[in-house]
């Protein structure tokens, strides 16, 4: 399946130019502002931050937990988004154990370009399912991400699984 992501795919090159990104610039702004959350990966929306299918993925079912926020750092993240964040990371590992019952999970944020972060100026918590011998995998493919499973399957998938978890919790 071939994706069209035309005002996703500019804010990736703006996101990937010299200078601090500002947020009208800024993709994790941009993402979750759109009214079909489908054309960007949006998986869930929270009152204060969301998730979103990794568009260039480590693994399948690779999230991110965002902040809407436009901030660099957690440090500058109030008590009710740090834990609304987290409580998504935690329905994030469920939605993924009954999707793709992974292995084992990386967890966690890259704060600053020089720990590796892509998008510095906007913080993301990576949520990325492993398993036994994936990153042999992806060491024998070189540069290149191979992922096995297509990323419009992957989101259905994934939405759905969210959609149950709250049925669940809302009682
Ligand atoms: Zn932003």
């Amino acid at each position: 399946m071939d994706f069209v992501w035309s005002p996703w795919r500019y804010h990736y090159i703006r996101a990937n130019a010299d200078g601090d990104l500002s947020p009208a610039e800024c993709i994790f702004c941009f993402a979750h502002s759109v009214d079909d959350p489908a054309s960007t990966l949006v998986i869930a929306r929270g009152a204060l931050s969301y998730v979103i299918l990794n568009l260039y993925p480590y693994t399948s079912g690779h999230l991110m937990v965002v902040p809407y926020a436009h901030v660099p750092t957690p440090a500058a993240l109030d008590d009710d988004t740090l834990g609304e964040m987290m409580r998504f990371v935690q329905m994030s590992q469920t939605a993924l154990d009954a999707t793709f019952s992974p292995h084992g999970y990386n967890i966690g944020m890259n704060i600053g370009k020089a720990a590796g972060a892509g998008i510095a100026e906007h913080l993301h918590l990576h949520v990325v399912p492993r398993w036994v011998g994936d990153a042999n995998f992806v060491s024998v493919v070189g540069e290149t991400r191979v992922v096995p499973e297509d990323l419009a399957v992957t989101y259905e998938k994934l939405v759905q699984a969210f959609a149950r978890n709250r049925g669940e919790h809302r009682s």
